[in-house]
């Protein structure tokens, strides 16, 4: 398990940064978050103690279950799933960053509690890019005005964008989801709204980095590449399925 894990983590290093080399990017721009929903604390432990820092899970349950086995370890946690109202309060306590903001509401409960504990969080906005209903995620030409609203929550520093996209066992079929994000940024910069600059684009997963990453990807989140298969026996890309 631990050398298959080790081995796999070198794997994708390697794919990363020849994804990188070929768009002339540079690899240091590129940062692999380790996506490790279902995967156990003891797994996690083998990947941190190779080298990496930051991971991301989607469920409040699995973010506190984790806890105790990783506390030790110095590791960067994102929020990476759908984040219910009433869940807020606790994902704080464990995440530095919620990369799945998707609606108003949730901002203004974010807002609500970071004021109560009278601190900040990093945001990646969620964007359906796929235009796919089990999907979550604003839709791409809410985006501006999303932006323009909860600005004025200062508890909430925008760092980027999150988009999950299309699979498909068609590349080409994947690279629109993904280069749409890329544009959604340009917009946002056109429209030049204040203090809304350098937003990072986390998008990319096991199936489609290479594209991600040639559309201009900062964070590929990435599991089953590394992990092996979840086994869920449901589909994954539905995130309509309750927490
Ligand atoms: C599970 C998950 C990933 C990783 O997907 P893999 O195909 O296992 O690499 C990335 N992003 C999100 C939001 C996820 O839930």
């Amino acid at each position: 398990m631990k050398e298959d894990i080790i081995y796999n983590l070198k794997q994708v290093h390697q794919r990363i940064e020849d994804a990188c080399r070929l768009s002339n990017r540079k690899s240091s721009d590129v940062q692999l978050l380790l996506a490790t929903k279902t995967v156990s604390a003891e797994k996690i432990r083998i990947a941190i103690e190779a080298g990496e820092t930051l991971i991301g899970e989607n469920k409040m349950q699995e973010l506190r279950d984790k806890e105790s086995g990783l506390k030790d370890l110095n590791i960067e946690r994102h929020f990476i799933g759908h984040l219910q109202t009433n869940k807020v309060k606790d994902v704080l306590k464990y995440a530095s960053c919620i990369q799945s903001l998707d609606r108003l509401s949730l901002a203004e409960e974010l807002d609500k509690q970071l004021l109560k504990e009278n601190r900040s969080i990093n945001v990646f906005i969620q964007i359906n890019t796929s235009f796919e209903e089990s999907k979550f995620g604003l839709a791409p030409t809410e985006v501006i005005s999303f932006i323009k609203k909860i600005k004025k929550h200062k508890t909430l520093k925008i760092k980027g964008l999150m988009t999950i996209g299309l699979l498909d066992v068609e590349k080409e079929k994947m690279r629109p989801s993904l280069q749409l994000l890329r544009e959604i940024r340009d917009q946002i910069y056109d429209a030049q709204i204040e203090d809304v600059t350098n937003l990072k684009l986390s998008m990319g997963m096991s199936q489609d980095l290479e594209l991600a990453i040639a559309e201009g990807s900062n964070i590929v989140r990435v599991g089953t590449s590394i992990f092996g298969n979840r086994f869920l026996g449901k589909e994954i890309w539905n995130e309509n399925i309750a927490e």
